[in-house]
C-alpha cells in the first residue's frame, strides 16, 4: 500500500466545516497515514489566525500586561471547534497548563507552538489517531537549526509504533528541552520532514488553492494551472515571489525524491500541482511551465575600455558589493561594460560608499545607477528541446512596444529573465502569457 503524509494548512483547519472536509479527505484514502497540521487560521477576510493571537498573548506577557482575555478568546476558538464537532473533550487542563507557562514567560516560539499543538490534539480525538507531540520527535541543535540526523532517527522509530497519527507541524525541541519554532508557514517544513522520515510515497500539502498557477492572478485573468512542475523551476518561481509553499519545505523530500503534491482542501476534486525531480516524459508538453516576476530592483552599471583584459576586473566589483553588504541577483555583462543587478531596498543608504568604493577600485571610465527596473522570469524546463521560446517573448515584448533593458539566460536553459522599466511591467506579463497560454 502506499503511504502519503498529508499536511494541512491554516485557512484548512479554521474552524469545525473545514475540519469536516479535512476528516472526509482523510478518511477517502487509506493511505493517509500521518497528518501535519497547521493552527486555526483565516475564517474569513480580516480575520485573525490563532498564530497571530499567541504571538500577541505573548507580548502582553513579557510586558507584563494582562493576556487573559485574548487568551480567552484563543481558547474559545478550539472549545468552539470542539463542541460543533460533537466531540467528547475537554481541554482545560492544557489551557491552564498554557496559562501557567505564559506567566512564568516561557518565550515567544513556545507560545506560537501552541496553536499548532492544540489543534493536533482536537484532529487526532476527531480522527481517531494517535498523537505525537513534535517536541519528542522534532528537533534543533543548541545553535537554532533543524538537527536533521537526530530527528529522522527519532521520527522513523517512533512513528514505526504508530499504524496513524497526527503530528502538529511548525515546532520541535532544542537540546535544553526548551520549544522552538521553524520561520512562519513552517508547518509545511515539518509535513516535508515527517515524509521523508517514514519514506513516504507522497507528501501531500493541502491548502486553499488548486496548486500553483502560470502566472499571478493579479496580473493575468485566471491563467492556468500548472499539473507538473520541477523543484527546480519551483525555486526559480519562488524566488521572483510564486509563493503557495514554505521556501524550505522542498529540501527534505527533495533529497530522497518523494513528489508534494499542492491541493485545494475546499476542491478536492481537483488534481493540484504536482512538485518531482523529473517530469514523466509521458506527461511532457514542451511549453513553458510558469512567468513570475518582481518590482524594486536597481542596476549599477559600470564600463571601462578593455575591461576585458584586465585580470580580477570583475572580482574587485564584486568585492566592493559584499564589502558593503549587499548580495547581487544577476549580472549580466559585455564586453566593455558590467552590470550588477541588486534589490533597490538593498542599495539603500549604501549607494554613495559603494560607487566610492568601485571607483578605487577599478578606476571605470562611467559607473551609474539605474532605478524603476523590474524582472519578469520565464521558466520551464521545455525551453531545452523547444526552439523559439526566446523569440517568443521578444516578439511579444517589441510587439507592445516595451523597451528591453536587461536579458540574462542561465546556461540551464531553464529560465530567461528579461528587466523592463516597471511602468511596463504588468503590461509585458500580459504579453509574454499571451504567448504561451
Ligand atoms: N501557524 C504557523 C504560522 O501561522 C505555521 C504554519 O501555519 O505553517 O506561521
Amino acid at each position: 500500500m502506499d503511504l502519503k503524509v498529508s499536511k494541512f494548512g491554516g485557512s484548512s483547519l479554521a474552524d469545525a466545516e473545514q475540519f469536516k472536509k479535512v476528516y472526509n479527505i482523510i478518511k477517502a484514502d487509506d493511505a493517509r497515514r500521518y497528518v501535519v497540521p497547521s493552527a486555526p487560521g483565516k475564517r474569513f477576510s480580516g480575520d485573525t489566525k490563532v498564530t497571530d493571537m499567541l504571538y500577541e498573548c505573548y507580548e502582553r506577557s513579557a510586558e507584563g500586561a494582562s493576556f487573559e482575555e485574548l487568551f480567552n478568546k484563543i481558547t474559545e476558538r478550539y472549545n468552539g471547534i470542539i463542541s460543533d464537532l460533537g466531540l467528547d473533550m475537554d481541554l482545560s487542563d492544557e489551557y491552564e497548563v498554557i496559562r501557567s507557562a505564559f506567566r512564568v514567560k516561557a518565550g515567544r516560539d513556545y507560545a506560537a507552538s501552541r496553536g499548532e499543538y492544540l489543534n493536533g490534539k482536537i484532529l487526532a480525538k476527531y480522527l481517531g489517531y494517535d498523537f505525537i507531540d513534535a517536541a519528542d520527535v522534532v528537533f534543533f541543535n543548541a545553535s537554532g537549526t533543524f538537527d536533521s540526523a537526530a530527528t529522522y532517527d527519532m521520527l522513523g522509530e517512533v512513528l514505526k509504533q504508530h499504524e496513524r497519527a497526527v503530528i502538529p507541524g511548525f515546532y520541535g525541541s532544542m537540546p535544553n528541552d526548551t520549544i522552538k519554532t521553524f520561520s512562519r508557514g513552517g508547518s509545511d517544513i515539518t509535513g516535508s520532514i515527517v515524509a521523508r522520515a517514514v519514506n513516504a510515497d507522497l507528501y501531500e500539502n493541502w491548502t486553499d488553492v488548486s496548486g500553483f498557477l502560470m502566472a499571478d492572478p493579479r496580473i493575468i485573468d485566471s491563467p492556468r494551472s500548472i499539473d507538473y512542475i520541477t523543484y527546480h523551476e519551483l525555486r526559480e518561481l519562488s524566488y521572483m515571489g510564486a509563493t503557495v509553499l514554505h521556501e524550505e519545505a522542498v529540501f527534505p523530500v527533495r533529497k530522497v525524491g518523494i513528489p508534494i503534491n499542492i491541493r485545494n482542501t475546499n476542491k478536492p476534486e481537483e488534481k493540484g500541482t504536482m512538485i518531482v525531480t523529473e517530469v514523466p516524459a509521458s506527461i511532457e508538453k514542451g511549453h513553458i511551465t510558469g512567468i513570475a516576476g518582481k518590482k524594486g530592483f536597481s542596476v549599477v552599471i559600470i564600463e571601462k575600455d578593455m575591461m576585458n583584459n584586465e585580470l580580477g576586473f570583475g572580482r574587485r566589483v564584486l568585492l566592493a558589493f559584499e564589502k558593503n553588504g549587499i548580495s547581487f541577483e544577476h549580472l549580466p555583462s559585455g564586453i566593455d561594460t558590467m552590470s550588477v543587478v541588486v534589490s533597490t531596498k538593498a542599495l539603500e543608504n549604501k549607494k554613495e560608499q559603494l560607487l566610492k568604493e568601485i571607483k578605487d577600485l577599478v578606476e571605470p571610465d562611467h559607473i551609474y545607477v539605474e532605478n524603476g527596473l523590474a524582472l519578469i522570469a520565464v521558466v520551464g524546463r521545455g525551453m531545452v528541446r523547444t526552439k523559439g521560446t526566446a523569440s517568443k517573448i521578444f516578439t511579444a515584448i517589441s510587439d507592445n512596444d516595451i523597451n528591453i533593458k536587461m536579458i540574462d539566460q542561465g546556461s540551464s536553459e531553464l529560465n530567461i529573465i528579461i528587466g523592463v522599466a516597471e511602468d511596463d511591467f504588468e503590461k509585458a506579463m500580459k504579453a509574454i502569457y499571451a504567448q504561451f497560454k
